[in-house]
């Protein structure tokens, strides 16, 4: 049966102006639900509502705050298996893969519930100085189809902790997180008017809130081309930015690593949601006196991941969101493949219904194949070799993004020398791991700027006022 999801409009579940669209299940590529597209009038009532509740929401206690965000991450604790059911249905994500998802989002409540009071005290800095936190105003959110929950959690949960009103945009193509979460808010307290729930056409929609001045800040996460598209809109009315955009993650592998265990780390972190994920890895760099080895074992492991749909309970991996997920990994293997990369596994969309590309090894691959520069955003692996550190780290850094990168090495003094030379937000060494709660995730150059997560991220949400006085 179809769902039918709501625009949430200060305080009220209701019809968009403009209709409705179908949100597809990408493993039977059927319609599951429908939402509601909304429009300017929707937009402005819950501007209006959002600018009107601004001022009581700011002056509630950060503590009753706080206290409302524990009680919404407990009430979506209490439908996460019900929940992982849709997002497995609407994003083709396995089971297990959503309700990790929503565990992640859970923790990302409650920790901005738990360092609320402590994040928007005024700090002291001497007898005569101090800083106030303010929360920023009303904030624009947009989130993508992804990780729906924990990236509407990293937006949301600090936002309303710091007292600011958000108007979010989910992912119109992945809509139950949002719609359980503004739903679990709501449930726990949170007045009309203070969050807002909209779908509908995303650039009309971002165009339409960023032109009013009551709204003061913009965070997005999802490609580089939007996020530069969003970042020239709020520079009419000087509005914050918190860019969360596309990345290209190397990975180095150094002879002395454990090969294995790399292997299995790079497979496992790969394949989640079929590589649709920002960290993702997806250029494997390899010290040639292991190259064969790598290789040979990256094949073997990654042909075991068994790929599925949504309702295949043995599922580790499943489609891509949409039809164009499929034609672009085509696209990038056949450049790769005319430029002189060797196809060692996979290569070819599944003869089935849904957007299904199987886990992909391109080996070889040269610097001037798409693939090396180009964001895949999918289950490839392209793979080369490496002589010397400088030319790893040369590799590593040579496309625009700076999002993650990998190091899987034995000797300590190779990990500190790589890490501290490549460009990019974070470094993982001999290990592969998604975003935390209490840490800042942070993008360089075409990956964006601002951040999102722990302290920093709460702050992102704060103006700073200097308080001097006299003694
Ligand atoms: P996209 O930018 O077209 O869409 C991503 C999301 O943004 C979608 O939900 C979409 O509805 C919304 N969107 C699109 N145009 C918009 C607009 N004009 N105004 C407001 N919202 C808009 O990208 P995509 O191809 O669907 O998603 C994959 C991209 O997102 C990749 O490039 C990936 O790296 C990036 N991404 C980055 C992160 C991160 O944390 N840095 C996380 C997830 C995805």
């Amino acid at each position: 049966m179809k769902t039918t999801y709501r625009l949430f409009i200060d305080g009220t579940w209701q019809d968009g102006e403009r209709g409705t669209r179908d949100v597809f299940n990408p493993s039977t590529e059927e319609a599951v639900a429908s939402i509601p597209v909304a429009g300017p009038v929707d937009l402005d009532r819950a501007l209006a509502a959002a600018a009107r509740e601004f001022k009581a929401w700011a002056r509630t206690s950060a503590s009753r705050r706080a206290e409302m965000l524990s009680r919404a991450a407990a009430i979506l604790a209490g439908s996460t298996a019900q929940l992982a059911q849709r997002m497995a249905c609407e994003q083709g994500k396995p089971v297990p893969e959503a309700r990790g998802e929503l565990k992640r989002a859970h923790e990302t409540f409650l920790w901005s519930a738990r360092h609320a009071d402590e994040l928007c005290k005024p700090a002291e800095i001497d007898e005569r100085r101090m800083l106030l936190y303010h929360p920023v105003g009303v904030v624009a959110a947009f989130t993508p189809w992804n990780y729906p929950a924990v990236l509407t959690a990293r937006k949301l949960a600090p936002a309303l902790a710091a007292g600011c009103t958000v108007i979010l945009k989910a992912a119109e193509e992945a809509p139950a997180a949002a719609v359980a979460i503004i739903e679990a808010l709501q449930e726990a307290g949170v007045p009309p008017g203070v969050t807002a729930l909209v779908f509908g056409k995303p650039a009309m929609i971002s165009a339409h809130l960023l032109a009013s001045p009551d709204v003061r800040m913009l965070t997005f996460t999802g490609s580089t081309r939007v996020g530069k598209e969003l970042a020239a809109l709020a520079a009419g009315n000087l509005q914050r930015c918190v860019l969360e955009l596309g990345g290209h993650s190397p990975v180095l592998v150094f002879a002395d690593a454990d090969i294995a265990g790399a292997v299995r780390a790079i497979c496992d972190y790969k394949f989640e949601y079929a590589g649709q994920s920002c960290n993702a890895p997806s250029r494997v760099f390899v010290e040639r006196p292991r190259y064969a080895d790598f290789a040979h074992e990256l094949v073997r492991v990654a042909a075991t991941i068994r790929v599925g749909g949504a309702e295949d309970t043995d599922a580790q991996m499943g489609p891509m969101i949409g039809s164009q997920g499929p034609a672009r990994m085509q696209r990038l293997t056949e450049d790769a493949l005319a430029k002189g990369a060797r196809l060692l596994l996979g290569g070819r969309r599944l003869e089935r219904k849904g957007y299904f590309w199987p886990p992909t090894v391109l080996a070889d691959v040269p610097s001037a194949a798409a693939i090396m520069s180009e964001e895949p955003f999918g289950p490839i692996l392209a793979v080369a070799p490496f002589d010397t550190m400088d030319e790893a780290i040369e590799l590593a850094n040579r496309t625009s993004y700076g999002l993650a990168s990998y190091v899987f090495a034995s000797s300590q003094q190779t990990q500190v020398d790589v890490a501290e030379r490549l460009c990019c937000g974070s470094v993982g060494i001999n290990m592969l791991k998604g975003v935390a709660p209490d840490v800042p995730l942070a993008g360089t150059r075409d990956s964006g700027y601002g951040l999102e997560g722990g302290e920093q991220g709460f702050r992102a949400f704060q103006d700073v006022k200097l308080l001097n006085r006299t003694a």
